[in-house]
This record gives structure tokens, C-alpha cells and sequence, in this order.
């Protein structure tokens, strides 16, 4: 096959053609988050050629994953998402750099991980990570896709103030922990959550053309099926894009955690360390529980924890009921 023949179903659209494919050659994009619509996204924008691809995520996959996160299989299960994603879209497309991240989104991380993005593409699971992005991408003045997808609904929109307004515009007050329902507690239907990825690569494809952002919010009902465009308006003291405060971006903490969707796991990632010697522990751990490798990762069985070790430092820790046991299994078995 004549590599350059790759392309050629969509540079004969007039929309992309060659001059596109081009711009699409000489992209950097960043996407946050490999879940169901990361997985989506991220395969969509490796298969249309976009140059740079930047795929981040602190999770390891995990059996439940499969009903709808496209890029993994039985095989991947307790491998880092962001490690088996490259692996599969270096597959798909050996013509353009994929990097994969197994790292946590927060105020220390994130500058580093969009640093030189054209577009910034959201994969999260939770507001807080939103607002972050919200924040770098606003500050960066660079596109930011937001995608979002619960049970049977999903949202849309293209943020690049002051053309549109922002995350923040949009959900001006963050609701109060346990009140909003996660993937765990409402479900997921999968042909949404494919629908939601889909439209946020064709935005995110659109964008790297210099197509202007819709600016409406896209809701879509992937049961009916249906979508709606509903216009968003800047708010006139949106703290993010109009104030320029740095609510989430300037967040101090010393020890990050986060819990992760609705689930029982908290990721541990401790500012002050430098990478682990993952066989050295796993030999030292083995004579406690079960410790095995798993791609780039330690697995580590303990106490009825599952305690996953990246080589940075960062832990995932799974079935604790609170931060303050999580911190605990941490300094025991990872060491502080
Ligand atoms: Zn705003």
C-alpha cells in the first residue's frame, strides 16, 4: 500500500483536503482521560492523522472497563490504560508519535502534560479535573473539547474563550461531594458513550482546521436517540475567563489524592519522590502477599487491598473506605 494513499477518504472531502491533512500532520493533541470516551477520541484523532498524540491517564484497566472502552482487551486487564492505548494506536497508525502517560491530573502535573497542545481534549470522569483543564486551557488561550456521558446522556462543547464562554460559565458552582451520580452508581450505555467520543474528535478535527468553535452545548440523548444545541453564554464575572482567577490551577497540596469514580480506589501521588525500583519491591513485598508485574506496573496484594505501583512513585490503592487508609497502606507497603 502507498502510505500516502492512507488518508485519501477524507483529504476528497472539500472540508479536510490536502492542505488539511497537513494541518492535521503538523497537530500536537492532548487528551485527558482514556476512558470510553478518551478510548473513542484518541482512536478517531491516531486514525485521521493527527501528528502528535498525547494520551494521559493515571487508571489501569480494569474488567468492567470492556462493556465500552474501546481501545482494551481481556488481555490489558491490571496494565496502565495510557500504556496498552499507545501500544494499540501505534498499531493503528505507525506514521504519527504517540506518547502515553500514566500520570494524575492535578496543579502540579497538568502545565507539563499540555504544554505545546493545539487542542486539549477532555476524557475525565469528575468536575475537578474539569475545572483544572478548564483553567490551563483557558490561561494557554488553547481549545479545550469537554465530553461528558452518564447512563444514557451525554454533553458536548467546544470551549475557547472569548469566542465561546467556558467550563466555568457553564457550571458556575462545583455541587457538594456524593451528590452528582458517577458511571458506578447511574451506569453507562455504551452506544452513548461512543456517540459522545465521536463528537468530541469531530470537534477537536474541526478545530485543528480553524474552524470556529460551535460555541452551543451539544446534549445528546443516545437512547432516543437525539441532540440538542443549546447556546451557552459567557457569564460577565465568570471567575476562569473573565476574572482570570486560578482557583484549581493554583491549588497547593503537598500529597495528592483522588478517588476515582464512584469506585473505592485512591490514587496516591506523593510530590516529593523520586522513580522506584519496582523489582527490588516487588522481591521485598513478595513475602507478604502476592506481587507480580503487570506491563510497566507492580501489583501487590495486601490486607484485601490491591495495591498497584507505578515507577514514579504513584500508587492506586483499591478497597479502602478513606483517604486516611490509603495513606496508611501507602507509607507501610510503598514506603513514604
Ligand atoms: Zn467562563
Amino acid at each position: 500500500m502507498d502510505r500516502a494513499d492512507r488518508y485519501r477518504r477524507q483529504t476528497v472531502l472539500p472540508e479536510i483536503g490536502e492542505a488539511g491533512q497537513r494541518r492535521f500532520a503538523a497537530a500536537h493533541a492532548v487528551v485527558i482521560g482514556l476512558g470510553a470516551l478518551g478510548s473513542v477520541t484518541a482512536d478517531l484523532l491516531a486514525r485521521a492523522g493527527i501528528g502528535r498524540l498525547r494520551l494521559v491517564d493515571r487508571d489501569v484497566v480494569e474488567l468492567v472497563n470492556l462493556q465500552r472502552q474501546t481501545l482494551y482487551t481481556e488481555p490489558d486487564v491490571d496494565r496502565p490504560k495510557a500504556e496498552v492505548a499507545a501500544e494499540r494506536l501505534r498499531a493503528t497508525n505507525g506514521d504519527i508519535a504517540i506518547e502515553g502517560i500514566a500520570k494524575d491530573v492535578h496543579s502540579r502535573t497538568v502545565e507539563d502534560l499540555v504544554r505545546s497542545a493545539d487542542v486539549i481534549v477532555d476524557g475525565t470522569d469528575n468536575l475537578e479535573t474539569r475545572f483544572l483543564l478548564n483553567e490551563v486551557a483557558v490561561a494557554r488561550s488553547v481549545p479545550f473539547v469537554y465530553g461528558g456521558a452518564i447512563a444514557t446522556q451525554g454533553m458536548v462543547m467546544s470551549i475557547h474563550p472569548p469566542r465561546t464562554a467556558c467550563f466555568r460559565c457553564l457550571t458556575p458552582k462545583t455541587p457538594p461531594p456524593g451528590t452528582l451520580p458517577t458511571c458506578d452508581t447511574a451506569g453507562i450505555f455504551n452506544a452513548l458513550s461512543s456517540q459522545v467520543g465521536s463528537l468530541q474528535a469531530g470537534e477537536v478535527l474541526r478545530l485543528l482546521l480553524g474552524e470556529p468553535p460551535s460555541g452551543d452545548l451539544l446534549v445528546v440523548d443516545g437512547w432516543i436517540p437525539e441532540i440538542q444545541r443549546i447556546r451557552v453564554a459567557r457569564r460577565p464575572d465568570c471567575p476562569t475567563c473573565v476574572r482570570g482567577e486560578r482557583e484549581y490551577l493554583g491549588a497547593k497540596r503537598s500529597q495528592v489524592l483522588a478517588s476515582i469514580c464512584g469506585s473505592d480506589t485512591i490514587s496516591i501521588d506523593p510530590v516529593h519522590r523520586g522513580p522506584v525500583d519496582l523489582d527490588a519491591l516487588g522481591t521485598r513485598l513478595g513475602r507478604l502477599g502476592a506481587a507480580r508485574r503487570a506491563g510497566s506496573v507492580l501489583l501487590v496484594d495486601v490486607e484485601g487491598h490491591r495495591v498497584t505501583v507505578f515507577a514514579d512513585g504513584r500508587a492506586l490503592i483499591r478497597g479502602v473506605a478513606d483517604e486516611a487508609e490509603a495513606r496508611t497502606i501507602y507509607a507501610k507497603y510503598v514506603g513514604v
